[in-house]
């Protein structure tokens, strides 16, 4: 039977955590440091399983992405973006995704379902197999860690499912976990108002927030979830987010759409909504996809709207599109997975 002196108990969670977190392994009757009848009750009662490969794509500039299967079939993208200093794991948090933003290729996608959260964590434990990133077995003073960034802009809203998305991030932090720093970990939201307290109460990762407009008319018809929580109310929220959680600045995403919301006037009006919130604007170059309505702002427009918010004090990064020629970037994965269970039977938290 199993130990329940909460000393013993405390010391068993860490040698698992170490061997699944730290070491990668999937099997109990390897973890050495288990009594032999432990690994065995262990591998009778749980799996520690990954999901499945169906598909792998390198682009052209390292990027590679990675179409997943579930356990119950279902199917998610999670893409490995590598850079110099860094490399960033982009996880989704649902197959599909309940809003339709417009200009995004996932949005096309019905909700499928919500992913627990061990299927979130498993994402990039799949990645760190796939890249061999496991800590514990290298010289840690010679070898850089290949996985150094998360961030959780893949399919779906990830503040409709919150408490997966926390356990998930919770598992990621620990140093006896993943062991990747919150100010590591990047959140993008397209505006859940209710939830962003919650990430930094609960969570204190990096915020992003899908803006990319400047007034309610234009983000109702891009951002569909403003006709609920609007500017004002958004904008409310994001000034008390810094000090609830201690940290960094806010990212305003801002895709540049042409003739939609890119021109000085837009510029001018971002700058004045935001003051006072200390914050970073990223200018997402449009990624097209097949059968969207939209064009991207060229790249003098772009780079005039980045200097009208440069020249107010905030640093406006124009964001280099990463795996554009396997579908890869912002706003472009999507999967097959159909809806099978009706929308209402499906647990949301918003
Ligand atoms: N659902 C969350 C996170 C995933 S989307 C959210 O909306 O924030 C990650 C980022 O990609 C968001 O800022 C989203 O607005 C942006 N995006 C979506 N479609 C895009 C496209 N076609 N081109 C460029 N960026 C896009
Ligand atoms: Fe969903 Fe984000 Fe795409 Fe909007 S931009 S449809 S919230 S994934």
């Amino acid at each position: 039977e199993i130990d329940t002196d909460p000393k013993t108990l405390k010391m068993r969670v860490s040698q698992l955590w170490s061997w699944i977190y730290q070491k990668g392994l999937t099997n109990f009757s390897l973890m050495s440091n288990l009594s032999k009848d432990y690994r065995s009750k262990l591998s009778n009662s749980f799996h520690l399983r990954r999901p499945k490969l169906l598909k792998k794509e390198l682009g052209s500039d390292g990027t590679t992405k990675f179409l997943l299967e579930l356990y119950d079939g279902n199917k998610i993208e999670t893409v490995y973006i590598p850079e110099r200093n860094r490399g960033t794991v982009c996880i989704s948090s649902q197959v599909g995704c309940t809003l339709n933003c417009s200009f995004c290729h996932t949005g096309t996608q019905k909700l499928v379902r919500n992913l627990s959260s061990e299927e979130i964590v498993s994402q990039i434990l799949f990645v760190k197999d796939e890249l061999s990133d496991w800590s514990a077995l290298k010289n840690q003073l010679t070898i850089k860690r290949l996985i150094s960034n998360i961030v959780i802009m893949g399919m779906g809203e990830p503040l409709y499912n919150f408490e997966s998305v926390r356990d998930a991030l919770k598992i990621v932090m620990d140093c006896e976990g993943v062991s990747i720093s919150k100010r590591k970990i990047t959140l993008s939201t397209s505006g859940v108002v209710p939830n962003i307290v919650k990430v930094g109460e609960e969570i204190g990762c990096l915020l992003a927030v899908s803006f990319h407009a400047t007034t309610d008319e234009v983000r109702n018809r891009l951002v569909p979830i403003n006709k609920k929580w609007n500017i004002d109310e958004l904008l409310n929220t994001l000034r008390s987010y810094p000090t609830l959680s201690n940290t960094a600045r806010i990212t305003f995403e801002y895709v540049m759409l042409r003739d939609v919301n890119d021109s000085d006037e837009d510029a001018k009006r971002l700058v004045q909504l935001i003051s006072g919130i200390p914050a970073k604007i990223n200018l997402i170059p449009f990624n097209s996809w097949p059968g969207t309505k939209y064009k991207g702002s060229s790249a003098t427009r772009i780079s005039s709207f980045s200097k009208i918010v440069n020249n107010a004090g905030y640093s406006s990064p124009i964001r280099h599109p990463r795996g554009l020629d396997i579908m890869a970037a912002c706003g472009q994965l999507k999967s097959a997975s159909k809806p099978v269970k009706r929308l209402r039977e499906v647990k949301l938290n918003g």
